[in-house]
């Protein structure tokens, strides 16, 4: 239905994607990521790569296929039917490529980018610190240069793919004392150079992608691994949260549609009371309410992705995509389970994987709270900047004489 969205390159890619899914992921892998058998899943990686499917939207030139945001959010969907591990390894390509894309030097692009894209060299993104992640900008984390280096000194945490990654693009102080949007660097920090990964942790869902703990003591970066100005973290940071949280979007999508098509057919086999089941508006109505949701979430995530590639500011309706869709995922997969009944809460079916990856949808790329805190922030800004060429509805209120009695203060 939202092919309709999608060029012929683009449909064409999301077949391809969803070929790949089916045929070349064996459910062994899955099931092994799930109970933390499998900690990094580097073959999965590079198959990607194999097919050429890693960071679509880069230029050819480091190895990409220079497509859209619709294009990369069409492929993003299929990937997240594999599940949350799998979708945040294959979306941090595009995370951290994005960076490095966009402001890196060519020598970064040669040494970095393009091995990452042809599946040699794994990558991880580093910003949350224990003392916090949703203030960013209070990082702790210190980049001293000296020299033709920077030493780094500090800690990360909750970082996928920390097990795995052959580098990470991290965010250190290089002016602490500075106001802190102009506070911070943003670095390659090559895991030769020095990063301890000392804690892979136990988590409720989103398993086998290495989530874990980075220590830096006194890791020597070179200056040239510095991305973006010295001090201007914040830029490479605003560009990066596109990805970030787009990514998310796209993958919930793909969570909740397979969710809804198990809760579905088996609502249309099981039987209670001498009927199927889907003959209870209690239990088909759940599907209406969530395919409905589903679709408005898709929507956004489309426009969203459209309105990027027409070089728009976007943040807003990021934002929006992120909290509309992975709330969209919470409800639709505990509609799914209580669809199925009992069964759904077993692991006879994935629903149960899939619920304990959808709650972390809503904490990481940013809190669906912080998504508000921007959502608010851009929108007042808009309304109140904006010269009005709208008709002054105010006026057609009922009482016409009520003029004085808009007080304020
Ligand atoms: C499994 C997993 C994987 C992750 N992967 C990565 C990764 O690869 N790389 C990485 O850098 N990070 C990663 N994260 C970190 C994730 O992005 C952070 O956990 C998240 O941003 C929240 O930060 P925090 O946990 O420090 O919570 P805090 O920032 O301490 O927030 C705690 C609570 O306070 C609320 N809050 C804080 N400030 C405000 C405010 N101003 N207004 C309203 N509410 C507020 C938050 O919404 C939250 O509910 C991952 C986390 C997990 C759990």
């Amino acid at each position: 239905m939202f092919d309709i969205l999608l060029t012929n390159e683009e449909k064409k890619l999301k077949e391809e994607v969803k070929r790949f899914v089916k045929e070349e992921v064996p459910s062994s892998l899955i099931r092994a990521m799930d109970t933390d058998e499998v900690k990094y899943p580097k073959e999965f990686i590079e198959k990607l790569a194999d097919h050429n499917l890693l960071g679509l939207r880069f230029s050819k030139e480091w190895g990409g296929r220079g497509m859209k945001w619709t294009g990369e959010v069409a492929a993003i969907e299929e990937i997240g039917v594999l599940g949350s591990g799998m979708s945040c390894l294959y979306s941090l390509v595009s995370i951290v490529g994005e960076a490095i894309h966009h402001f890196g030097t060519p020598e970064q692009k040669a040494k970095y980018l393009k091995p990452t894209l042809e599946g040699k060299f794994c990558c991880a993104e580093a910003l949350t610190e224990p003392r916090g992640g949703s203030d960013f900008f209070g990082a702790t984390t210190i980049a001293k240069r000296d020299g033709n280096y920077y030493y780094l000194n500090g800690q990360k945490r909750f970082v996928v793919g920390a097990e795995g990654a052959d580098y990470f693009l991290a965010y250190a102080k290089t002016a602490p004392e500075a106001e802190p949007h102009r506070s911070i660097s943003c670095f390659i920090v090559g895991r030769e150079m020095g990063v301890e990964v000392k804690h892979v942790y136990g988590l409720l869902g989103s398993r086998g992608g290495g989530t874990g703990r980075l220590y830096f003591h006194d890791t020597k970066v070179p200056a040239q691994n510095l991305v973006g100005p010295e001090h201007g973290g914040a830029l490479v940071f605003n560009r990066m949260m596109i990805p970030e949280r787009l990514t998310t979007a796209a993958g919930a999508l793909g969570m909740a549609l397979c969710c809804l098509e198990i809760a579905t057919r088996y609502s249309d086999r099981r039987k209670a009371f001498g009927d199927t089941i889907r003959k209870f508006e209690a239990v088909s109505f759940k599907i209406a309410d969530s395919i409905s949701k589903l679709d408005a979430a898709r929507s956004l995530a489309y426009v969203a992705a459209r309105h990027t590639d027409e070089g728009l500011d976007s943040r807003r309706l990021v934002s929006e995509a992120k909290k509309t869709s992975t709330e969209m995922l919470w409800e639709v997969v505990n509609h799914s389970m209580q669809v199925m009944g009992g069964i759904g809460y077993t692991n006879v079916y994935p629903i149960e994987r899939f619920f304990r990856d959808a709650r972390l949808q809503m904490i990481w790329t940013g809190t669906n709270e912080i998504m508000d805190l921007l959502i608010q922030h851009e929108f007042y800004k808009e309304v109140l900047q904006k010269k009005s060429d709208m008709r002054d509805v105010e006026r057609d209120a009922g009482d016409l004489e009520g003029e004085e009695e808009k007080i304020y203060e």
